[in-house]
């Protein structure tokens, strides 16, 4: 997973990238005229033998990886020369944002790219949730709750399922951090807002949602949380969930919330109209109520 191609004809510099790094910069190595030393870092710990395989035999040394300059930082420790390190520290490579083929080019001194020729005007194709996924139907059905309230609030939170704060669902208005869907809801309740609505995941409900639940049922605060359950860890590469969903329904009572307002519904579309009224009838509740919205993620249907 780690690689390292050494040019000992060319002493000027060399490369050490990591990630989708070391894609950009061979998607543009091939226009140097010479081709540098390359040590791609695969997998961690940080190689340091391939390290210093590489700069004991350049004169400086640019690192390109994305996110925190991590190798870059460790990079002092690992010189046994002290050649000049040039990467996110130095701005040689953007500190912020992401990397891209041309900030890239430009961190290995090439210019950029000329386009050729008019670039239409090409219509935007904003990031959507799959085609079947349950989270639409569970926002179809909630869009249509909510749309007889002269007011409300959904809250939200990190997974597939901040997609829907896009059009064309425009469901969902606040995306924080994990869990914050909850205690976000609970505060806007708190404050005096009416019809909150809390979105969240399974797998983010049980990494940090539960201790804002315990506290909202706590109050039994005037507030409807949502827990979509898709029976994975979709966003991040289709991960077990670390409990399986009917268990979701014990941790929920146990976090205090009154049986007759844990209520679960199937995800689907066919169940458009009885899932509005559940819906609806949750947030009309003053108290806490929990909706389970249970369907796999489609990617998952059948693998299990
Ligand atoms: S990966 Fe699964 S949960 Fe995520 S958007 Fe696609 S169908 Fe929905």
């Amino acid at each position: 997973y780690n690689k390292l191609s050494i040019n000992n004809d060319f002493t000027e510099y060399g490369v050490i990238t990591t990630g989708l790094g070391g894609n950009y910069y061979l998607e543009n190595a091939g226009d140097l005229e010479v081709k540098p030393s390359h040590l791609h870092i695969g997998v961690y710990p940080v190689p340091v033998d391939l390290i210093k395989k590489l700069t004991d035999r350049v004169r400086q040394v640019i690192v390109i990886e994305e996110g925190y300059p991590f190798v870059e930082r460790m990079m002092k420790g690992i010189l046994s020369t002290s050649i000049p390190v040039h990467g996110k520290l130095d701005r040689s490579v953007p500190p912020a944002g992401e990397l891209n083929p041309e900030n890239v080019r430009s961190a290995i001194g090439l210019e950029p790219k000329a386009v050729k020729g008019d670039v239409p005007d090409l219509p935007a194709r904003p990031p959507q949730l799959c085609k079947g996924c349950p989270h639409t139907d569970t926002f179809t059905a909630l869009n249509h709750a909510v749309a007889d309230f002269t007011e409300s609030i959904v809250t939200s939170d990190i997974g597939c399922y901040a997609l829907g704060a896009l059009p064309p669902l425009s469901a969902i208005e606040t995306l924080l951090c994990m869990g914050a869907s909850v205690g976000m809801a609970r505060g806007a309740s708190e404050a005096g807002r009416k019809n909150v609505v809390a979105t969240i995941g399974d797998s983010t409900f049980l990494h940090s949602g539960i201790t804002a639940l315990v506290d909202a049922a706590s109050t039994n605060t005037d507030m409807t949380l949502i827990i979509m359950d898709n029976s994975t860890t979709a966003m991040t590469g289709m991960q077990d969930t670390i409990v399986s969903s009917p268990r979701i329904k014990d941790i929920v009572l146990a976090c205090g919330v009154e049986p007759e307002h844990l209520v679960e519904i199937k995800a689907l579309h066919k169940h458009d109209a009885e899932n509005t009224a559940i819906i609806k009838k949750e947030i009309e509740y003053h108290g806490l109520s929990v909706i389970i919205a249970l369907r796999e993620c489609i990617h998952i249907v059948g693998k299990k």
